[in-house]
């Protein structure tokens, strides 16, 4: 077993990855910058390693001052959670080059897949299905446009190397190709220092359904069943479910093969998430996330395995403790994520003191979270806080235990998008089931929030919890002075 994990990130992730080091009691290290030295992370840690200013590319993104933190401290192991140095092959490698564990696939298959065309490219080799298109670079306007009157319009160009719902644009005519291009090359160029841009098809409103796969060292590797993410505005993800409703049990188990089969390919192991677009009975492979992701609690909510507890001990070089026929899905769970933004203000970032502070608990509820009463939330860096996971026996159950959970957490002093969750989880849509990508401009759901917002501010909103929470803040501040 590794003798001590420093982990390379900040947040809710940095502390979840700590609590499984605890359960296998191994010793952590906590990197921190400027904006993190109240922060809870540092405080759980073993050990904490101060590692530079506020902005990220001064601290958490500067291999060298991670790798000699990991030197000085004596550990053997770096993991990067997500963000960050997560699919960054280049400090994978850095790790071992000084005989540190980088706790996450091989480098060779996180080079492979931080290319969408060559991961696209080895995938279509394999037999995985992707979606139409072609996998080069696309330099010129005019071919461009042979291109997409080849596949139909609309298309989508892609950067390549992008990220986070970055560099995905739909052009839905040839008239605006040559400027769409041109944009999407520059925003390649500057967001990550590659201009390749490819084409694909356009998948009308489609499904966004992925699989976690996790794999060992010595040839094992498994499916860990699927999670609906179509909640998303900007590409993005902010509500997150398992089992998905969309696909029906004979697609789950081919799709589960597919994630396999691409994992495989890469000569992967350690943990990953193959991303695919389901639309109509048909499913195409988007790509591969080479690491742990935001939404992976909901998995372990329905199958009971401790991903990252696996990761470690994969990264130790123990063999998966998991076949795949012993991964059996029970319930329900979904995930909301608790960003520190507005939602009735396009969901602009909310900085701010966290005034008061009250997690939710009680049966099937979870909550991974890196914040407490009188934090500051710096504004430097994502702005999702926490995240509220809640299983339950079936679908109906979980919606209502999520309801509850949201209800009973209490966030004062800065502005969450918890209003967003309420809506959506009282809305017929969602409650049905079945929603797609677009599905939040297409139930005005953004309205609904703005009404609802109005609403709850006249009448006072949560006003029987949120007087009991004033009374204890009385109570413990007279008790203080
Ligand atoms: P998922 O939610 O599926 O885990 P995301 O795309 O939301 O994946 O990314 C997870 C985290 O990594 C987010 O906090 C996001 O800010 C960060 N991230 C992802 N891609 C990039 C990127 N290209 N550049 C910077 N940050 C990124
Ligand atoms: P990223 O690396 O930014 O996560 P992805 O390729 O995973 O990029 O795509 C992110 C989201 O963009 C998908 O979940 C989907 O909603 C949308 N998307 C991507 N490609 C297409 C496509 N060809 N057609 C329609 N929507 C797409
Ligand atoms: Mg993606």
């Amino acid at each position: 077993m590794l003798s001590k994990v420093l982990i390379a990130n900040r947040g809710e992730i940095a502390i979840r990855i700590m609590r499984a080091c605890k359960e296998l009691g191994i010793p952590t290290v906590a990197v921190y910058s400027d904006a993190d030295k109240t922060s809870l992370f540092v405080r759980y840690a073993d050990e904490k390693v101060h590692i530079g200013p506020a902005p990220s590319a001064e601290s958490y993104l500067v291999k060298e001052k991670i790798i000699e933190a990991a030197l000085d401290t004596g550990a053997d192991g770096i993991h990067p959670g997500y963000g960050f140095m997560a699919e960054n092959f280049e400090f994978a490698q850095m790790c071992a080059d000084n005989n540190i564990e980088f706790i996450g696939p091989p480098v060779d298959a996180m080079k492979l897949m931080c290319s969408k065309i060559d991961s696209k490219k080895s995938m279509i080799k394999a037999g995985v299905n992707v979606v139409a298109g072609v996998t080069e670079a696309i330099t010129d306007h005019e071919k461009a446009k042979d291109i997409a009157h080849e596949i139909g319009y609309p298309i989508m160009l892609k950067a390549s190397a992008g990220g986070g719902g970055i560099g995905i644009v739909k052009v839905d005519s040839a008239d605006v190709m040559e400027e769409e291009l041109e944009k999407v090359r520059r925003l390649a160029k500057s967001s990550f220092g590659d201009d390749a841009v490819f084409i694909e098809q356009y998948i009308h409103e489609p499904h966004h359904v992925e699989f976690q796969i996790i794999g060992d060292k010595h040839g094992n590797l498994i499916h860990v069943y699927d999670r609906e993410c179509s909640v998303q505005r900007r590409n993005q993800k902010l509500i997150e479910e398992t089992p998905s409703q969309a696909i029906s049990q004979e697609i789950r188990m081919e799709m589960g093969e597919q994630a396999k089969l691409a994992a495989n390919t890469a000569g992967y192991y350690n943990a990953g998430t193959c991303e695919f677009m389901y639309k109509d009975g048909k499913y195409y492979f988007l790509e591969m996330n080479t690491r742990l992701q935001v939404e992976h609690p909901v998995t372990e909510m329905i199958t009971g395995v401790d991903l990252a507890r696996e990761m470690l001990r994969v990264g130790s070089g123990l063999e998966l403790e998991y076949k795949q026929e012993d991964i059996k899905v029970k319930g329900h769970s979904i995930e909301c994520r608790i960003n520190f933004e507005d939602p009735a203000n396009n969901f602009m970032p909310c900085p701010g003191t966290i005034s008061r502070y009250a997690e939710p608990s009680g049966p099937g509820v979870r909550v991974d979270s890196g914040i407490y009463q009188g934090y500051k939330f710096p504004p430097y860096y994502d702005s999702m806080g926490a995240k509220l996971i809640v299983w339950a026996e079936d679908r109906p159950r979980a919606i209502e235990r999520m309801k509850r959970a949201l209800w009973e957490f209490q966030i004062g002093g800065v502005k969450t998008n918890i209003p967003f969750h309420e809506v959506v989880m009282n809305d017929p849509v969602f409650k049905g089931g079945i929603y797609d990508t677009s599905y939040i401009p297409n139930n005005n759901i953004m309205d609904k929030v703005i009404k609802y917002m109005e609403e709850k501010k006249t009448q006072g909103g949560n006003k029987k919890i949120a007087a009991a929470m004033a009374a204890v803040e009385a109570v413990v501040a007279a008790s203080q002075s």
